[in-house]
């Protein structure tokens, strides 16, 4: 049976720390970080993802403020915006909340945020420098993957890993993450499904991660017994909050699994504050105390 990789006990120990360096580094320099979100419109469940994030700063010490442009603001006022804060040496991070309008391309919006204030890891320069392991601003959740499976001590060198989603926020960076700790990455897609193969790539994992959208679409017995099984998937089904992997039979097989929620989610939202306090330490303290 495996061990449930409890996300709110993760998220809380990797808060404890950053709440120390916020003190340690409030201490040093007088201010604390401070990170503007950017939201367009109110609308309901963002702006509760908003109020939770916003919770979880204020717990670590860090500044969290809403930006909220109205609802139908135009692709270049949004760039202003964004300029703006570029510019605004009190701001240490800067993120646009999703969903955003159809109207505005986010492509072309998410390379105006400066790279150093980054928060999400979204400019194409830090997209870039990921490949080269050459910046700190890790998108947040392939980060939160990252954290659980160190909290399991495996040494990934060698390992087989699967990832089911090729997304440009969760697999795509995520196969760059784990090929850094030199494990041999699999990415499986929706087209990997449509040939027949997905269940074939599921059962050599010794380090599965799913991240796609759809209940129950890893059945348990794919799992390869003694696998760590990380879900990203959020779907709702009859009211209930669920993954995209048949927790209960996977977890007779796998050695570690997360449940879902209580996962990956609260340690991404973390996530999102180290970022913080990284995009503060590069712009706000001196190259040689960093
Ligand atoms: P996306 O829609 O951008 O990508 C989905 C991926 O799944 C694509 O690569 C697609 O090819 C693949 N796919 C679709 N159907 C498939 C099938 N039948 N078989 C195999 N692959 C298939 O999704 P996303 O934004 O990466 O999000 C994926 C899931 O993760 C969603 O449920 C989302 O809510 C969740 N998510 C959770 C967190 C978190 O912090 N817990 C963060 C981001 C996303």
């Amino acid at each position: 049976m495996a061990t449930i990789l409890d996300g709110r006990v993760l998220a809380q120990n990797i808060k404890s720390v950053l709440q120390q360096e916020v003190a340690e580094l409030k201490e040093k320099t007088g201010v604390v970080p401070r990170l503007v979100n950017v939201m367009i419109g109110l609308d309901h469940s963002a702006c509760a993802y908003a109020n939770s994030q916003k919770k979880v700063a204020e717990n670590i010490g860090i500044n969290y403020e809403l930006t909220i442009l109205p609802s139908d603001v135009t692709q270049q006022e949004l760039i202003t915006v964004i300029k703006r804060l570029n510019a605004d040496p009190c701001v240490d991070g800067i993120m646009i909340h999703k969903p955003i309008p159809a109207a505005i391309d986010y492509r072309a919006v998410a390379n105006y945020v400066d790279i150093e204030k980054d928060l999400e890891g979204i400019n194409v320069a830090n997209i870039g420098k990921m490949i080269l392991g050459e910046t700190r601003l890790i998108p947040c959740t392939p980060a939160a993957v990252m954290e659980h499976l160190k909290s399991t001590a495996i040494d990934l060198k060698g390992k087989e890993a699967v990832i089911v989603g090729h997304s440009e926020i969760v697999g795509k960076p995520l196969s760059l993450l784990l090929l850094r700790e030199l494990a041999t990455v699999t990415v499986c897609h929706l087209a990997t499904s449509q040939a027949g193969r997905l269940v074939d790539h599921v059962r050599r994992a010794e380090i599965l991660v799913v991240a796609v959208g759809k209940a129950s679409l890893i059945k348990g017995d794919w799992i390869r017994e003694g696998a760590v099984v990380i879900d990203v998937g959020i779907n709702r089904v009859e009211d209930k909050m669920v993954g995209d992997v048949e927790f209960d039979a996977a977890r007779k097989r796998a050695s570690f699994i997360t449940p879902v929620p209580g996962g990956v989610g609260p340690v991404t939202v973390v996530m999102l504050m180290r970022n913080g306090v990284e995009a503060y330490k590069s712009q706000r303290l001196k190259k040689d105390m960093y």
